[in-house]
């Protein structure tokens, strides 16, 4: 998998999902970040980003943080479940009706689209990837920065 850190620009956006845990069931929110306009790449695999994408992703989704993942064998950010069990990228991200990887307009229309307020350009350690989110971007449901933080 590709691994480098790179720049990014502006809009950056919160998805916000729901997923059930794989271990105790319980339907959890969960949570990605995404940059870019039209077609903006989703990022999987965050091992290091600035501290006010993690304080704005903390405020939408409380149970987020950095865990060692024996698939990818790196730590990085994930979605984790109160129950203790992670939720890992692959999962979300790149298995066709993932949470993030909606394969039609229905299933892209469940996630929340957040434009976090968060200028400039920033370096984030991560894979980026193409393909859903622009998919996300347009029939997601938009939800106000204001009504989360
Ligand atoms: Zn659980």
């Amino acid at each position: 998998m590709l691994h480098d850190i790179e720049t990014f620009s502006p809009p950056f956006y919160l998805f916000r999902s729901s997923e059930d845990c794989w271990k105790c069931g319980k339907t959890c929110r969960v949570v990605a970040l995404a940059s870019g306009k039209e077609e903006p790449f989703v990022l999987s695999d965050i091992r290091s980003m600035p501290d006010e994408f993690l304080l704005a992703i903390t405020a939408a989704q409380p149970n987020y943080e950095r865990r060692h993942s024996k698939m990818a064998d790196t730590e990085y950010f994930m979605n984790t479940c109160p129950c203790g069990a992670h939720f890992g990228d692959f999962y979300l991200y790149c298995e066709p009706g993932g949470a993030f990887f909606p394969t039609e307009e229905d299933e892209a229309s469940r996630v929340e689209v957040i434009e976090l307020p968060i200028e400039g350009e920033h370096s984030i350690d991560c894979s980026p990837g193409m393909g859903t989110g622009g998919l996300i971007l347009e029939h997601g449901k938009r939800i106000d920065w204001g009504s989360i933080a």
